[in-house]
């Protein structure tokens, strides 16, 4: 007697993740209940279970949906007000007056076009470190996405808080409204340590390792930073957040760009996470982290986007192939970081950054978080290698499906969730307000 299954997902090529790195030709996946009951040939899995519905994808690779480890939703509305500056330029002349407008209201609406984005890029869940977080956690809940949010904590006021007091009290509210929610989780959220003090930090730790969560922050971005914090702290950046007790297992630290190998050996012996976001760096000329060397050290590395302000785009597929691409160029090495390299830190490596170890594959008793990538696109024809052709051609437009705990998010440029034309009208006009401009 076959099984029953409410979904059997079928294409010509299953990336499935799993341990050792199969990829299944002419595969099938079956769900049930939100979670991947089988996946395999499909000839086994069509004899093996009675679905309720069976949806055959044709021509298509399958994929693990890919996990965003770092971003700021809702600076979509910031996307191209201000490019090719200098990072303390960028930021204190560009995006912190221009975050001094931001509302819940346009959080809402920029963290909504930013879900909408990268469902259409195959990405599944978010790590997000942001202000007015609640709205942010409601936009990804109704878009039907996984993330996990945290509002900024910073010594000095915000759009949502005026004290870093203020922001854990948010932080507080945001853990007891998240409460069970069954896609969206809290985290703790310090900017960074040079925008928050030791006693900050802290009380962000001291929170997260209470609450049991990701405490996440940017460390090491930028090329001052170093100096600064040894001028400040008489400690590197790594080195004075693991004096501060905030290095662990549940620790994300977005970039690591300016880290050594003393570093990478504090990073791994506490089980730290490292949010790699190669096309900011670049862009920001911050550098290149030194990801090849992390993964020697026994680093986790996931991959990020960070705000569409530094990117300027929220899209995995080429995030994969510019670190790819970024590591064999500034090491002169071109085995260094390898597409399934790239593959794994968008995938397996986001879901460790983000202690949610079951998404990430395509397993039995992983949630059903999938993108399928059509491979009638004369950039996807042939395929000799299902990794490379993820990361090397493909461009994220090739995304046919997107399917969250097992309902289907994304399908064929439309949102079962979003009216999508009425929302980018929206944003259109809180982009413009607040870029200061009048209609
Ligand atoms: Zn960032």
């Amino acid at each position: 007697m076959p099984t029953s299954c409410d979904l059997l997902l079928c294409a010509s090529c299953v990336v499935t993740q799993n341990t050792s790195r199969e990829t299944i030709e002419n595969g099938a996946v079956a769900v049930t209940g939100g979670r991947i009951a089988a996946v395999g040939p499909r000839p086994a899995l069509a004899a093996a279970y009675a679905p309720a519905e069976t949806l055959d994808l044709g021509r298509a690779m399958l994929l693990p949906g890919l996990i965003n480890a770092h971003t700021h939703a809702a600076m979509t509305l910031f996307r191209g007000l201000a490019d090719d500056l200098p990072i303390t330029t960028w930021l204190t002349e560009h995006i912190w007056p221009m975050e001094k407008r931001l509302t819940p209201g346009a959080i809402r609406l920029g963290a909504l076009a930013a879900c909408a984005e990268m469902l259409a890029s195959g990405t599944t869940c978010f790590a997000d470190l942001y202000f007015f977080a609640a709205e942010t956690a409601r936009a990804a809940s109704e878009t039907g996405m996984r993330a996990v949010v945290g509002e900024g904590v910073l010594d000095f006021p915000t759009p949502s808080a005026r004290t870093p007091a203020e922001a854990l009290d948010l932080t507080r509210d945001l853990f007891d409204s998240l409460r069970g929610h069954p896609r969206i989780r809290p985290m703790v959220a310090a900017h960074s340590p040079y925008a928050a003090s030791a006693e900050t930090l802290r009380a962000c730790a001291a929170f997260a390792r209470n609450q049991d969560a990701i405490l996440n922050l940017h460390a090491a971005e930028g090329t001052t930073e170093n100096a600064d914090s040894l001028k400040n702290t008489g400690k590197r950046v790594i080195p004075h957040l693991h004096s501060l007790g905030v290095l662990g297992e549940n620790c994300l630290l977005a970039h690591c760009v300016h880290t050594d190998a003393a570093d990478h050996a504090i990073l791994a012996q506490t089980g730290t996470k490292v949010a790699h976001c190669p096309k900011s760096n670049a862009k920001l000329s911050s550098g290149a982290a030194p990801v090849p060397a992390m993964l020697t050290a026994g680093v986790t590395v996931g991959l990020g986007t960070d705000g569409a302000a530094s990117n300027n785009a929220l899209n995995l597929f080429s995030e994969m192939g510019f670190a790819s691409l970024t590591h064999k160029l500034v090491t002169g090495d071109p085995t260094a970081f390898p597409a399934q390299a790239a593959l794994d830190a968008a995938t397996l490596g986001g879901a460790a950054c983000l202690g949610i170890p079951d998404i990430g594959a395509i397993a039995p008793g992983r949630h059903a978080d999938l993108a399928a990538l059509s491979l009638d696109r004369p950039n996807m024809t042939p395929l000799h290698n299902a990794p490379s052709q993820a990361v090397y051609a493909a461009s994220g437009a090739e995304v046919v499906l997107t399917m969250v705990a097992g309902r289907v998010v994304y399908r064929d440029g439309r949102f079962p969730d979003l009216d999508y034309p009425a929302l980018a009208a929206e944003v259109r006009d809180m982009a413009r307000h607040l870029a200061g401009h009048r209609p």
